[in-house]
């Protein structure tokens, strides 16, 4: 059995902001790094007591986040861009995909460290329903018949996975306190201020549940794949990027747009500019 983990840094317990954990001149990139590192192998860990076999491992954070000195001995590591840069190298060869360490999509009340892409985006949408990175790459999953079936990060992410992908296994590590509306009005810079409140479990508590929502989720895959699913979002494909506005008090910017009447994997590439 074979898995894709897509892994990011921002919905990791003990990533606590953006300036000193996500950058990499970040002075504790490096904590962050083994933070990342230590949550994948316990998920790692989890998915082999429940049967999977195979992993390979994107590292999907900006700068890249993982730390292969401490990678589980099972694990291949993908770091880089494929071209086009969608599906990240998934293909009818994985029997399902899984996230660790995934944020919320922009806008998100109540979240941590959010974005799409970054902070400079205000909302990305398919077919008129509002995704994030998560979605991105689920709805990849969806086109080529491959299940998402475990999700650990943030409880806004958690919360917007099992909308996306009912049945997924999900696990909390943190939970962002901000009671806001997604702040419409701010410029990227600002949001990024705004969304730094957290309350993180203990990173060994944070494993150790990963670690037993990995092994329910590649038990249930194994026994019952069909429970989990998507939600009915289907060609024609519309996604839209509307970005935040640049200076205070001006205008939005203009959407950016791309279709294709089949293919949500052509339609993401398109709006990232690639070539398909
Ligand atoms: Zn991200």
């Amino acid at each position: 059995m074979r898995l894709m983990i897509m892994t990011d840094l921002e919905g990791v317990a003990g990533i606590i902001n953006f300036n000193d954990y996500t950058g990499s001149d970040s002075r504790y990139y490096e904590l962050a790094k083994r933070l990342l590192t230590l949550e994948l192998n316990a998920a790692i860990r989890g998915f082999i007591a429940g049967g999977f076999t195979e992993f390979f491992v994107v590292d999907g954070h900006g700068p890249g986040a993982i730390n292969p000195e401490l990678l589980h001995e099972r694990a291949e590591l993908f770091r880089g861009h494929f071209t086009p840069i969608y599906p990240w190298g998934l293909d009818q060869g994985f029997d399902a995909l899984a996230f660790v360490g995934q944020h919320a999509r922009a806008g998100t009340p109540n979240s941590h460290l959010t974005h799409t892409q970054s902070c400079n985006v205000l909302e990305f949408t398919a077919n008129g329903f509002p995704i994030g990175e998560y979605g991105q790459l689920a709805l990849c999953a969806k086109e080529l018949g491959i299940p998402t079936i475990f999700a650990s990060g943030e409880r806004a992410l958690c919360a917007e996975a099992e909308e996306l992908t009912p049945g997924v296994v999900t696990v909390a590590v943190k939970r962002g306190v901000a009671p806001d509306d997604g702040y419409p009005e701010l410029t990227g810079p600002e949001y990024r201020q705004k969304k730094t409140s957290a309350i993180h479990l203990s990173p060994v508590t944070a494993r150790r549940r990963i670690a037993a929502g990995a092994e329910e989720a590649a038990r249930r895959f194994a026994a019952d794949p069909e429970s989990f699913g998507y939600m009915p979002l289907e060609a024609p494909w519309i996604l839209t990027r509307q970005m935040r506005r640049t200076e205070p008090d001006t205008p939005l910017p203009e959407r950016t747009v791309a279709t294709d009447p089949v293919s949500f994997i052509r339609a993401q590439n398109k709006l990232f500019g690639q070539k398909v």
